[in-house]
C-alpha cells in the first residue's frame, strides 16, 4: 500500500483499477535482434536513453523540491543514481553485444533479473525497491520506443492515470469509462481540472509521480476532497475512505434539503449562481445543483475534440439544446455563449503549437478576428440557437475598444444577413466582454459603456497579473486571487460596471470558492458563475448572510492597513464569514476551495 498526496481538485471518493494513459511503454518488440554491424549504434541508442531520463529526472526533482519531504526526493535522486548504475550498463551492453539483442530486449532482460534478485529478499523494505526498477525501467523504455505508444482502449470504467491530460486528450476519453482523474502535473486552473469539476469527476493532480507508482490492474482509492490517492489499499484504510465517503453523503443532503428554500441572500438580494458548462456535458447538470442558467457556455470545446472546424448545422444544435433548457428553467435563466476561445493551451487536436508564447500569441477574440468565417458561422449558429430560448453573447480576452467594436461588426452583418434570409433570433440579444486581461480591467468603464454587460474570468485575469502560469504547478504559490492588485483590478471594472447600470459576473474558477464568492459580491458583482457541482455550497453561505454583510466584508479588506497581502486578505475574510456561517469549517472541509 502507497498513499500520495497531491492537489484536490475535484471532490469525490472513488475506488476502482486503473489505466494509464499515455504512459505505456506499449508495443516492445520484446525479442528484437540487432545486426552485429549495427551493435555499436544500438549501445549509442541505449546510451541517449539514458542521457534522456537523466534529464527527465532532474527536471522532475527540481519540480519537487519545494513541495515534497527530503525523504520523497531521496526516491527520486535514488532512480538518478540507478540510470548510472555500472551494473545495468555493463549487463545491458553485454546483452546487445554477445546476443545481439536489441536495446529495448537487452534492457527488459536485465530488469527482469533484478526484480528476480529483489523479490526473493527478505528485507520488506528491500523487496519494495522492485517499484523502483519498474519505475526507471518504465522511464527508459520510453525514451527507447519514442512515440510508438498504441491507443489506449478503455474497457471498463477506471480511474484515469497520466502524467498532464491536455484537454484534447481529457475530451477524447468516454466519460463513462472515468471513474477519477489522478495526473503528475496540473494545478487547481489547468483546463482538465475544469472539465474534472464541471463533469464531478473527482481529481487530484501535481502527485509528482503516481504513473511510475501504479502498473495496469492495480486498484486505487481515489480522494478528490483532500487531495490523496491511495494504491492497493488495507482493511483499515478502506474503513477509513468509506466512513468519510459516507459523512461526505450526508452534508450533500443538507446542501440538497437547502435547495429548497428560495431567494439568495438572507434579507432577500438575488444573486444569480449559474454554472459554466461546455457542449457535452448533461445539461440536467443544471437542475441537479440548482444552476440559475449558463454563465460561461465554452464553446471551444467543440473543436478541441476534433480536427476540423465543426459545421454551423453541428454548432447549431449543440447551442440550441442550450438555449432550450434554460428556456425550460424559466425564471429569467439564460445561456451565455462565449465565442471561440481557441489558443493558449486550448488547441485543436492535430493542430501545432507554432507560437513561441502562445498564452500572449494569436488567440480567443484576436483568432476570430483574424479568421472572419469562422467567427461568422460561429455568431450565425448562436444566433439562430437564441431563437429557442434567452441567450447572450461575449467575447473572451478583449483587450482593446477596437476588438470589441469589429466584433459587433461582424454581429451587427451576420444579423442583417439572417434577417433577410428570414430566419428568426433574438434581435436584442445582449453582448457582453470577458474581462481577463489587465489592459481590459483598467479600462473597464470604456467597455462598460458599450457593452450589456461585463464577465470577469479569473483564471485568466490572475494569471495575465501575476505573470503566472495558471497551469504550472511549479509556481502555483503565486496565483494569489486574493493579492492586492488582483483585488483592486477587479474592483474597477466592478464599479466601472455598477456606475453604467449593467450586470457584472464572475465566472472564473474564483466564484466556486464560498470566501471568494462573497467578497466578490460585497464588491458588487450581481452574478457568479462557476463548475456546477460547487454551487449548493455557495448557495448555502449566501442565504446565510446578507448583503450589508458583503459589503462590509469588502470595505473591512479595502481598508486593511498594514500587511496586506494576498494570505493576510484571505484568512480575514475567511474568519469573517466562519464566524456568520459557522457549519461551512465542516462542510468545507469536504467541498474544497480552489
Ligand atoms: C477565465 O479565464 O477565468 C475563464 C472563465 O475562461 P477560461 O478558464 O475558459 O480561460
Ligand atoms: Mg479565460
Amino acid at each position: 500500500m502507497k498513499t500520495l498526496s497531491g492537489i484536490a481538485i475535484s471532490r469525490g471518493f472513488v475506488s476502482g483499477p486503473v489505466i494509464i494513459v499515455s504512459d505505456e511503454v506499449g508495443s516492445v518488440q520484446l525479442e528484437r535482434s540487432v545486426a552485429p554491424e549495427k551493435v555499436l549504434e544500438e549501445i549509442a541508442r541505449f546510451h541517449s536513453a539514458r542521457r534522456a531520463t537523466r534529464r527527465q529526472l532532474e527536471d522532475l526533482i527540481e519540480d519537487l523540491r519545494l513541495r515534497v519531504d527530503a525523504s520523497s526526493l531521496d526516491i527520486f535522486k535514488n532512480h538518478l543514481v540507478m540510470v548510472d548504475d555500472p551494473t545495468l550498463i555493463r549487463e545491458v551492453e553485454s546483452y546487445i553485444s554477445n546476443e545481439f539483442l536489441s536495446a529495448e530486449t537487452s534492457l527488459k532482460r536485465v530488469c527482469a533479473k533484478f526484480r528476480d534478485a529483489f523479490e526473493k529478499m527478505d528485507d520488506p523494505y528491500l523487496r519494495e525497491r522492485i517499484r523502483d526498477i519498474e519505475d526507471v525501467e518504465r522511464r527508459l523504455m520510453k525514451q527507447l520506443v519514442g512515440d510508438e505508444t498504441p491507443p489506449v482502449v478503455f474497457e471498463k470504467p477506471s480511474i484515469i492515470i497520466a502524467d498532464e491530460l491536455t484537454p484534447s486528450d481529457t475530451v477524447s476519453i468516454p466519460r463513462e469509462m472515468i471513474l477519477g482523474f489522478a495526473m503528475n502535473k496540473g494545478s487547481s486552473t489547468s483546463h482538465v481540472s475544469l472539465l474534472a469539476r464541471s463533469l464531478d469527476i473527482p481529481a487530484v493532480v501535481g502527485l509528482g509521480d503516481i504513473v511510475s507508482q501504479v502498473k495496469p490492474g492495480d486498484i486505487v482509492l481515489l480522494d478528490g476532497t483532500h487531495g490523496c490517492v491511495t494504491v492497493n489499499p488495507d482493511e483499515e484504510t478502506i474503513e477509513g475512505f468509506e466512513r468519510l465517503s459516507r459523512r461526505e453523503r450526508e452534508l450533500k443532503e443538507i446542501l440538497a434539503d437547502d435547495e429548497s428554500r428560495t431567494g439568495s441572500m438572507k434579507d432577500g438580494t438575488i444573486i444569480h449562481i449559474s454554472a459554466n458548462v461546455q457542449p457535452g456535458v448533461p445539461l440536467e447538470c443544471l437542475k441537479t445543483f440548482g444552476a440559475h442558467g449558463i454563465g460561461l457556455y465554452r464553446s471551444e470545446f467543440l473543436w478541441l475534440s476534433r480536427e476540423d472546424e465543426p459545421s454551423e448545422e453541428l454548432q447549431f444544435e449543440y447551442y440550441s439544446a442550450a438555449a432550450k433548457a434554460v428556456a425550460a428553467m424559466g425564471n429569467g435563466a439564460r445561456v451565455t455563449f462565449r465565442v471561440l476561445d481557441l489558443g493558449g493551451d486550448k488547441l485543436q487536436r492535430g493542430a501545432v503549437m507554432n507560437e513561441a508564447n502562445p498564452f500572449l500569441g494569436n488567440r480567443s477574440i484576436r483568432y476570430l478576428l483574424s479568421h472572419r468565417d469562422v467567427f461568422k458561422r460561429q455568431l450565425r449558429a448562436i444566433l439562430r440557437a437564441s431563437a429557442f430560448g434567452p441567450s447572450a453573447i461575449m467575447y473572451p480576452m478583449v483587450s482593446t475598444l477596437q476588438e470589441l467594436r469589429e466584433a459587433n461588426f461582424e454581429l451587427r452583418a451576420i444579423k442583417s444577413e439572417l434577417r433577410t434570409e428570414g430566419i428568426s433570433f433574438d434581435e436584442n440579444i445582449p453582448v457582453g466582454v470577458m474581462i481577463e486581461v489587465p489592459a481590459a480591467a483598467i479600462c473597464a468603464r470604456q467597455f462598460a459603456r458599450e457593452a450589456d454587460f461585463l464577465s470577469i474570468g479569473t483564471n485568466d485575469l490572475i494569471q495575465y497579473t501575476m505573470a503566472v502560469d495558471r497551469g504550472n504547478a511549479s509556481v502555483a504559490g503565486l496565483y494569489q486571487p486574493t493579492h492586492p492588485a488582483v483585488i483592486s483590478l477587479m474592483q474597477q471594472t466592478i464599479s466601472a460596471a455598477n456606475e453604467e447600470g449593467i450586470s457584472v459576473c464572475v465566472c472564473g474558477e474564483t466564484a466556486s470558492d464560498p470566501i471568494l464568492g462573497v467578497l466578490w459580491v460585497g464588491m458588487g458583482v450581481n452574478e457568479l458563475s462557476m463548475s456546477a457541482s460547487f454551487i449548493p455550497i455557495l448557495k448555502k453561505t449566501l442565504r446565510e448572510l446578507s448583503l450589508s454583510d458583503a459589503r462590509e466584508l469588502a470595505a473591512a479588506v479595502n481598508n486593511m492597513g498594514g500587511e496586506k497581502t494576498a494570505a493576510a486578505i484571505y484568512s480575514y475574510c475567511r474568519d469573517y464569514i466562519l464566524k456568520k456561517v459557522p457549519q461551512l469549517e465542516e462542510i468545507q472541509s469536504f467541498f474544497t476551495s480552489v
